[in-house]
């Protein structure tokens, strides 16, 4: 059995909503990662069972590795298909808010989602959500939203209406934002969902390999390069690795090939903090990830530093200069955070 941790005043919200809307909207967080096309593509397969009119917006790509999900043929890009996304969220009944705290975070979207009529709910798992949206369904303390999505499912009263379509996508948000369960896993009912999965037919372990073991020729070898450049830090605990435009390009580098680096460093013996700076190839700036293991806050760091956010153990944000000024203001913040690094826990 599993704990009730949705409000049963959102739920019954919710369902008043379902029960009347035919034209529905899921969006999720620019540069969408597993468990916003998870949650997403879960969400949808639920909604297109009930005999909704759905559509899933996403602002920009998302990476091949995700490709294979059922559904992900049909999901939209907003960056693509503006006028048409426009029109969906501007007729929609009631918008979907998946995986993301505030608005900024759907980029070019948010406008057209606040303009929007539609009824809105935020389904989400990030700390500090915003107020954009009449329902919201914020949970920072389970690990993603793909499992909030399951748990609404359940409690809405449909869990056999969860196809196995639907349980293969929920799944992959499941595990990915977990690291395949090996970080904010140790929640026991993450393990009784999987059974509930499993129990549609999902087979895990090639969903592992779908996400994890399709690396090209050019991505082992830029991940090889990435970690002969890597620093390491001992006296503060922590490494960091980076890739320019220029390293990019030699090693064909295509978007997410470096999916997944900022955590190879916290497996080193005593490395809790981890950081990886990517140039960008569209837009002047730094895009930093940060990554720790324990209770070391690395969405502090990333909120003070880099004009970002995150979860305590996984978070990111934003430079504008040099890769060398980047480099500088990290190693800034190890001095400042120096303390806290070396405390036991
Ligand atoms: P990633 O390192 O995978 O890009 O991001 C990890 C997490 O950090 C995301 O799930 C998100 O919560 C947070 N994050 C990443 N980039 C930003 C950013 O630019 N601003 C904020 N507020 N949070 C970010
Ligand atoms: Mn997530």
């Amino acid at each position: 059995m599993l704990t009730k941790v949705i409000e049963q005043a959102n739920i019954d919200h919710f369902i008043k909503w379902f029960d009347r809307a035919e034209k529905m909207v899921i969006v999720s967080h620019i540069s969408p990662d597993g468990d916003a096309i998870g949650s997403s593509l879960g969400l949808w397969h639920f909604l297109e069972s009930q005999g909704k009119t759905a559509h899933v917006i996403v602002p920009n790509a998302f990476p091949d590795f995700l490709k294979w999900m059922p559904g992900s043929k049909d999901i939209l890009q907003y960056d693509r298909y503006r006028d048409f996304a426009n029109k969906l969220i501007a007729e929609a009944d009631v918008i979907c808010c998946l995986d993301f705290n505030v608005i900024q975070r759907i980029d070019a979207m948010g406008k057209a989602v606040l303009e929007s009529p539609a009824r809105k709910i935020l389904i989400d798992h990030h700390l500090h959500p915003g107020d954009f949206c009449r329902i919201i369904i914020s949970h920072p303390n389970i690990s993603s939203t793909s499992e909030l999505v399951f748990r609404l499912i359940c409690r809405m009263g449909y869990f056999n209406d969860i196809t196995k379509e639907g349980a293969e996508c929920i799944y992959t948000g499941m595990m990915t934002d977990t690291g395949g369960f090996t970080f904010n896993s140790n929640n026991r009912e993450i393990y009784f969902i999987i059974s509930e999965l499993l129990s549609k037919g999902i087979d895990k372990d090639a969903i592992y390999r779908n996400v994890y073991n399709t690396y090209s020729e050019s991505r082992l070898r830029l991940m090889g390069h990435v970690l002969t450049q890597m620093k390491v830090y001992p006296e503060y605990r922590a490494a960091m690795i980076s890739l320019t435009v220029k390293e990019q390009s030699r090693f064909n580098y295509i978007r997410g090939d470096s999916e997944g680096f900022v955590n190879i460093p916290l497996s080193i013996k005593n490395v809790v903090f981890s950081c990886f700076l990517r140039e960008d190839t569209e837009r002047p700036m730094i895009k930093i990830s940060l990554r720790s293991v324990g209770s070391f806050p690395c969405n502090q760091v990333a909120a003070e530093f880099f004009h970002g956010g995150g979860h305590l153990n996984a978070s990111g944000g934003e430079f504008y200069g040099t890769m060398e000024e980047a480099k500088a203001l990290f190693e800034k913040a190890l001095e400042k955070y120096k303390p806290l690094l070396n405390a036991k826990g």
